[in-house]
This record gives C-alpha cells, sequence and structure tokens, in this order.
C-alpha cells in the first residue's frame, strides 16, 4: 500500500497527541517509519502556535524532533503572499505566535487600508477587530485563510477555531476565502517544495476526515484515518470521503509498514 511512499504527512492534535499526552504507539510507529527506510513531517492546520513551541511539546513527551519537521498552515499562508501577491499588505486575524511567523516571512502587515484579509486562529480575537476586517472586505479585500477548520479541542471540549472565524465575516459580508492550509492545493506545493518530491512520493495520515483525508483523496495519494482524535464511527459512516486505510491509532499502522 505503500511502496512509492517517501514521507508520511502527519497531523498533530488527535493524531500524534492530544492535548498534553502523546498518544500511545505514535512516537514507535514514526521510529519504525525511518527503519524501514522512508521518513515523516508534521503538518498541522492550527495557526496558533509557533513552530517552537510545538517542538518543545515534542520534546516534554521524550519525541524530540528539530524545527523543519515541523510544518504548519501558517507556513503556507505566508509563503502564499509572498509567491501571489508580492508586495501586497496583510490585515492579519492571529494571535502573537501567528503574527510572528509573517513578520519573520517578511509579509508586510497593516492594521488599515490592507490589500489582504487573513483569517487565522485568532485566540485574541476581538469585535473591533472583527469589525475592521468586515469594514476591508466590504471595501473589496482579498480574502485568504491559513485554514478552515471548524474546531479546536480543548481540555473543555471544543471551542471555536479559524472556520468559525471566517463563518462570522462570510454571514457579515457574503464574502468566502481562498482557504490555503489542508485540504487545498496549496498546502500540497508547499510539501512537494519543502520536501523536494512528486505528490505521489506523500501519505497523509490523521483525525479529519475533511482536511487529513480529504488532500489525499483529492490527488489519488493514500490516506490513513486514525479514531483517536475527532472522528468516530458515526461521522465516519456518513461522510464521502473515503480514507484508504482506517485504524484505531496510529501506533497500529506498524504492522503495515
Ligand atoms: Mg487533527
Amino acid at each position: 500500500m505503500f511502496e512509492r511512499t517517501e514521507y508520511f504527512i502527519v497531523d498533530l492534535d488527535g493524531t500524534f497527541y492530544r492535548l498534553d499526552e502523546p498518544i500511545p504507539g505514535a512516537a514507535d510507529c514514526l521510529r519504525r517509519m525511518q527503519a524501514v527506510g522512508k521518513d515523516f513531517c508534521f503538518f498541522s492546520n492550527n495557526s496558533s502556535h509557533s513552530v517552537g513551541q510545538i517542538c518543545a511539546r515534542l520534546a516534554r513527551m521524550g519525541f524530540p524532533v528539530p524545527q523543519e519537521k515541523v510544518l504548519l498552515s501558517s507556513d503556507v499562508a505566508a509563503e502564499y503572499v509572498l509567491r501571489e501577491y508580492p508586495g501586497k499588505t496583510v490585515f492579519l486575524l492571529g494571535n502573537a505566535n501567528l503574527y510572528e511567523i509573517f513578520r519573520q516571512k517578511g509579509v508586510p502587515l497593516v492594521t488599515d487600508n490592507p490589500d489582504i484579509v487573513m483569517a487565522g486562529f485568532d485566540t485574541d480575537l476581538t469585535y473591533a477587530r472583527m469589525c475592521d476586517a468586515c469594514r476591508f472586505l466590504a471595501d473589496g479585500a482579498v480574502f485568504l485563510a491559513t485554514h478552515a477548520d471548524l474546531n479546536c479541542s480543548t481540555p473543555y471540549g471544543y471551542m471555536p477555531d479559524a472556520g468559525a472565524i471566517q463563518a462570522m465575516l462570510t454571514a457579515s459580508t457574503g464574502r468566502r476565502p481562498t482557504v490555503l492550509g489542508k485540504p487545498m492545493q496549496p498546502t500540497l506545493d508547499y510539501l512537494t517544495q519543502k520536501l523536494h518530491c512528486r505528490p505521489e512520493a506523500l501519505c497523509f495520515i490523521g483525525d479529519r476526515l475533511e482536511t487529513d483525508i480529504q488532500i489525499g483523496a483529492d490527488n489519488g495519494l493514500p490516506t490513513v484515518l486514525v479514531m483517536s482524535g475527532v472522528t468516530d464511527e458515526a461521522a465516519l459512516q456518513k461522510s464521502a470521503i473515503r480514507p484508504t486505510l482506517t485504524l484505531p491509532a496510529m501506533g497500529d499502522l506498524i504492522a503495515y509498514l
């Protein structure tokens, strides 16, 4: 099933860890991939954490990785703006971590009259900033989004993620964003460019059908759905999105490597 796979693209939340707890068997699975001559890379749609924070969390879990092994929708979004809209200014809905990533990559950020409104997972969101974003969109700014996940899991259940914030902007303005994270083409382009490989060399592993699995399904690539996160049996049965393989958790993939 994975003869052509060189890189497993592994989701984080609900796939490798749940909050601060690693999912049993996940680290063993990644070690096994490398032992059989394949490699992996983490890719998360969550645009509210920095790569440094994620690496620190992985290290605390006993699985340290170099920063280049962790890729985020934030990186895809910032590089997309630089490539597709060179010199254009961005009003960013995001927290300090997302601002830092955009600044580091040299994206021109403004608080008024932007060419682009970029909606990310803004965990510091205020009503005043939503009003600003709606005004800019009504004035014709390009509408982009880091990712469109509706919810993010917390110790207390789910909290509204970037997709829910975008839904509020869409309800008010009638505008819909171009989404850049999983499952969209800019993410696939970003991965193949970063890893210097063809799409056929990739296999996606994750817990969310409409992102982790959809990106593989859209591109004829193998996918592994793990039932350790947001998807339950009922949701899987109802969905038209079909993973290549469905397993209880990543540790169960070892038998297929
Ligand atoms: Mg996930």
